[in-house]
């Protein structure tokens, strides 16, 4: 294709309705038709990133390939797309005042005032284009975040405007807003959207398609009504209904043509056709499936279902390979002791302890542990989880009496896990962890090995913490081996206990590399072990 397309995708009414899954969507349909397709995230936030941002404000931080901490809206292109993003994808309004209070400090402005329009809008615009301008993409997809008529994402929805002038035909500008139905009148309303519509017209920007989220599928009176006010063509207003699963959402989009009228208003000839072969077999072995495997994630964070999207998804992505129905079971770290961890975890095929930071529900974490080790039940630990597999194993196997991380305690007499040599002199806490794809060098025999099929992998990372190589033979000599190491620095990244059936914890994250087209091997292998502890 000869110029890149831009599609911008706005939100209105309400915050939480999906955008970036309608935005991840959009790009399957468009990739599966044959096109290159990336998807970025710009964030109305003053942080610099989400790294530092909690769960309860954010839910899950996603870390690229190349090491930055992003919205989990780019796990979802990911999971969707089955490529790779990174830096370019994920932006926010700090960043951007960053890039030009730094300009000014240099004096690039050559003594003009530095103003929101046109310094921050041309940055913001700068930043659209950074991905097209490779000439990798056919597409670039790009969700503003925030919802219309925040303070916030005024001068992103400037910039649209202004982009839209500068592309022509080759930018398209696709609304998000919500339909709710009143259940007292038993009618659904139109009138947010109207509003909303005209909220983003008062800023300059006329939608060439809408969806409209709602909870059952509307009538096509109530789309044409839609149309009518909102001056959109009949044919894109495209609804997205309440679907079973997120990755159903695709196929509901492409019923109403969506791919094929964002292709007609950009003056993209249509040809081929959609290929979808492989996600409807995902999707119908997600049906089909009628066994289930039980698996319960220990987190401190069970309330809140965005904390843990990657492995939830993992666990899902695995569980329909392997034809069985994901029985997903949170469980809170902090109710967890070793008084009622026979009663909660007895009945599950496997146990999953989640990543996290601070000594908060840790003691929980070890109880499960406890349990699935003194039990042989396949447990997978991530990143926290590893490291309190580790300090379990020290204290109850190695008799080392309060071993810790120095995270928890930092005058442990059994450092076992310990602050990363690089991580001592630093000050600033933003964007310092170790983060990004590493090299791993896997033990021949080790079931990671056999998972991976490979001898080097390289997998994602978010920590300060590490397994401390001073204890490494003394764990060996007692059953829990360094199956993988960092070949650069040797730092340790797997640790597994050969003796069980399935015991093994990373230091990485592997629910940062998962997609429904390529499920991340040790996940596949893990949920194969559940299966077989299972005993329906
Ligand atoms: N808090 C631990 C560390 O910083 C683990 C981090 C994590 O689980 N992502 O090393």
């Amino acid at each position: 294709m000869a110029d890149t397309k831009y599609i911008f995708v706005t939100g209105g009414v309400v915050s939480s309705l999906g955008k970036g899954i309608v935005a991840a969507s959009l790009g399957k349909l468009l990739q599966a038709r044959g096109f290159r397709v990336t998807i970025q995230k710009f964030d109305p936030y003053i942080n610099i990133d989400p790294g530092t941002l909690n769960p309860y404000e954010h839910g899950e931080c996603y870390v690229t390939v190349d090491g930055r901490e992003t919205d989990l809206d780019l796990g979802h292109y990911e999971r969707f797309l089955n490529i790779s993003t990174s830096k370019a994808n994920n932006i926010t309004t700090g960043r951007i005042y960053q890039n030009v209070i730094d300009a000014e400090r240099r004096g690039d402005f050559l003594g003009k005032t530095v103003q929101v329009v046109p310094h921050i809008t041309d940055e913001i615009k700068r930043n659209i284009l950074i991905l097209g301008n490779t000439g990798d993409y056919d597409f670039v997809i790009t969700e503003i975040g925030g919802t219309v008529g925040d303070i916030e994402s005024l001068p992103y929805i400037e910039s649209v405007r202004q982009l839209r002038w500068e592309l022509g035909k080759n930018c398209l500008c696709i609304h998000l807003t919500y339909v709710p139905y009143i259940a007292a009148a038993k009618e659904v309303k139109t009138k947010p959207t109207q509003h909303s519509v005209k909220e983003l017209q008062e800023q300059g920007i006329q939608p060439n398609i809408l969806v409209l989220r709602t909870e059952k599928p509307l009538s096509e009176n109530i789309c044409h009504k839609v149309a009518l006010f909102c001056n959109v063509d009949k044919n894109a207003v495209i609804q997205s209904y309440d679907v079973p699963s997120i990755y159903e959402v695709p196929l509901v989009l492409a019923r109403q043509n969506m791919d094929k009228i964002v292709l007609q208003k950009m003056g993209v000839p249509i040809k081929g056709k959609l290929d979808l072969e492989n996600w409807k077999n995902f999707l119908n072995n997600m049906k089909a499936a009628k066994k289930s495997v039980k698996i319960g994630l220990v987190g401190k964070y069970v309330e809140l279902p965005d904390a843990y999207k990657s492995i939830n998804e993992s666990l899902l992505q695995a569980a329909t390979y392997h034809k069985r129905k994901l029985d997903l079971h949170f469980i809170h770290s902090e109710k967890l002791n070793d008084e009622n961890a026979e009663e909660l975890l007895q009945n599950l095929d496997g146990v999953l302890v989640a990543p996290g930071f601070g000594h908060r529900g840790l003691e929980g974490k070890f109880a499960a542990l406890k349990f699935a080790r003194e039990h042989n039940k396949p447990a997978f630990g991530v990143c926290l989880g590893m490291q309190c597999m580790v300090i379990e194993y020290a204290r109850n196997v190695l008799g080392l009496q309060n071993a810790n991380s120095t995270e928890m305690d930092p005058n442990t007499k059994y450092k076992v896990i310990d602050l990363m040599e690089a991580q001592k002199n630093l000050k600033i806490m933003g964007g310092s962890m170790r983060l990004g794809a590493y090299d791993c060098k896997l033990e021949k025999d080790s079931i990671a090995y056999n998972a991976y099929n490979s001898e080097l992998i390289r997998e994602r990372h978010r920590h300060r913490y590490e397994f401390n190589n001073n204890f490494k033979a003394q764990f060996e000599a007692n059953g829990m081996k360094c199956t993988g190491i960092n070949p650069q620095t040797g730092l340790v990244e797997i640790v597994e206990v050969p003796a069980l059936k399935w015991y093994m914890g990373t230091q990485y994250h592997p629910e940062y590399n998962s997609t429904v087209a390529n499920p991340n091997p040790l996940f596949m292998s893990f949920i194969k072990a559940a299966i077989a502890e299972n005993k329906e």
